[in-house]
């Protein structure tokens, strides 16, 4: 016990950097979580709602100081399940939606763009993850290809939101269910395993799917402009989304 004690005097400078930069690492993963939180098909909603949209306070049960019966977002909840109470009329219950709805009205539920660029960084830094898997050269070669990446997707949404007159920090979030899916189908392996000879199509079908969807959640989010305007736009968007695509390939298809 008293080596530990020593250890800790003798490093306390370090563990404060150490400690910090966890600190940095968990806000941006969290940032991130926030982003695909919006994509759930399950929310948790205020049985008798307040208008006036979301808003924080100190008081109340929510670990991420949500003011409950004005909650509509998902972004900030962890999802602790302390609020629902299916006996409390003040409570909150669990509700399904659509997949992306709070994305395609992202325009009413605060974006943000710090999120947005964190959906690109993140994408870029996955992908160079996965596309690099030497230890030594990894965390270089992540950060070119977060660079790029970030690089690619912040013109080509800066062109869709131009062309759409829509504002980047809505538009950007078009790429959240392509970045979403090639992360799992990427990173996460393991995961199609029970699933034999089939894992290769069950990916393949996901993938497909992510890149869809993100080219529905872009139709949607430029709703208020006329369809050729909208068409127009989304070609940016679909070359974006193409370019996330283009760079996971190898996951689903093996190339
Ligand atoms: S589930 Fe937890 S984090 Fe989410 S709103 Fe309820 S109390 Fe807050």
């Amino acid at each position: 016990m008293k080596g530990l004690e020593a250890f800790l005097v003798t490093h306390r400078h370090r563990l404060v950097w150490l400690h910090a930069a966890m600190a940095v690492v968990f806000a941006a993963i969290g940032l991130l979580l926030g982003v695909f939180s919006r994509l759930g098909a399950v929310q948790f909603a205020p049985k008798n709602p307040v208008p006036g949209g979301d808003a924080w306070t100190e008081k109340g049960v929510c670990p991420t100081m949500i003011d409950l019966p004005r909650k509509q977002e998902s972004r900030h909840c962890i999802q602790c399940l302390r609020c629902v109470n299916p006996q409390a009329r003040g409570a909150l219950e669990i509700r399904l939606r659509s997949p992306g709805t709070e994305i395609e009205r992202i325009a009413h539920h605060h974006p943000n763009i710090a999120e947005v660029w964190f959906l690109f960084l993140g994408t870029g830094v996955a992908l160079g993850g996965f596309l690099w898997l030497d230890f030594l050269m990894i965390s270089g070669f992540m950060l070119s290809v977060m660079a790029a990446m970030t690089t690619v997707l912040a013109s080509l949404t800066a062109a869709t939101a131009r062309l759409s007159g829509r504002p980047f920090a809505q538009v950007g979030y078009l790429f959240a269910p392509v970045a979403m899916v090639s992360l799992v189908v990427g990173l996460g392996g393991m995961l199609f395993q029970p699933l034999g000879p089939w894992a290769g199509t069950a990916k393949a079908v996901l993938f497909l799917a992510g890149i869809v969807w993100s080219l529905w959640l872009g139709w949607r989010v430029m709703a208020p402009c006329p369809p050729l305007r909208r068409l127009l736009a989304l070609i940016p968007a679909a070359a974006g989304v193409v370019a996330v695509a283009w760079g996971w390939a190898p996951a689903p298809f093996g190339g």
